[in-house]
């Protein structure tokens, strides 16, 4: 096959014990799944069944790397997460059957231009300048499912020049990881190489320039990044 330019890199993440990288296809999201978050964000958490939005593969940034203020915000926001990542694809997963699915975990921020997807909320458009926008997808590497104990009781956090920001466990996620899998698997059909955001816990807030991030979840490799001054 010859292209007119050069095709994209393939983005990707390391991956802990190995010298292979993880190829990353698709970077889904899931939206308010920790009850303490869509009550902050004034909604029910009761009520709603998950919902899911996208972010481009190009979006990863690894831990290690700064990242740009981003451009037309002034309320650039952190959300920790759980990151699942699929080494086998499928549609119409079980939940019983969706860990055989999951590759491994890595813990990541979905950055968020609050400003932007508040207005999009308020004109009922769509979040991709809100969310999907260059370098919102900070990752770490992933680690593989087998060493990791239990990830539906694994302690995320993180941590802003020294201070903790957010806290939480995947015990108080709404939809816990294999019912998302399964969620999601019946309105797409999941692919190796997806990475599925899992939802944040409470306490969301801003980052400014110079910030530097650590993101930690037990047993897993911590993610750093620092804002651009
Ligand atoms: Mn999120």
């Amino acid at each position: 096959m010859r292209y007119i330019f050069d095709p994209p890199p393939q983005t990707s993440l390391p991956i802990e014990g190995s010298d292979a990288r993880f190829p990353v296809r698709r970077i889904f999201c899931v939206g308010r799944n920790y009850a303490d978050h869509a009550r902050e964000m004034g909604s029910d958490p009761d009520r709603e069944p998950p919902f899911f939005f996208t972010k481009p593969a190009d979006a990863i940034l690894e831990s290690g790397a700064r990242m740009s203020y981003p451009k037309l915000t002034r309320n650039l926001h952190h959300e920790l997460e759980l990151v699942i990542a699929l080494g086998r694809g499928g549609e119409n997963i079980s939940a019983s059957r969706a860990s055989a699915h999951i590759f491994g975990y890595a813990i990541g921020l979905d950055m968020t231009r609050r400003d932007l997807q508040e207005e999009a909320k308020q004109t009922r458009r769509p979040w991709d300048s809100g969310k999907a926008f260059d370098q919102s997808a900070p990752c770490g590497a992933l680690t593989p499912a087998d060493r990791v104990a239990r990830p539906g009781a694994l302690a995320i956090s993180l941590r802003i020049n020294g201070d903790v920001r957010q806290s939480g466990s995947t015990t108080d996620l709404i939809w816990s990881i294999e019912e998302v899998i399964a969620h999601l698997s019946r309105s797409f059909t999941l692919a190796p190489g997806d990475l599925i955001y899992s939802g944040t816990p409470a306490g969301v807030g801003p980052v400014l320039r110079g910030d530097h991030l650590i993101a930690e979840g037990e047993g897993l490799t911590p993610l750093e990044i620092t804002i651009a001054s």
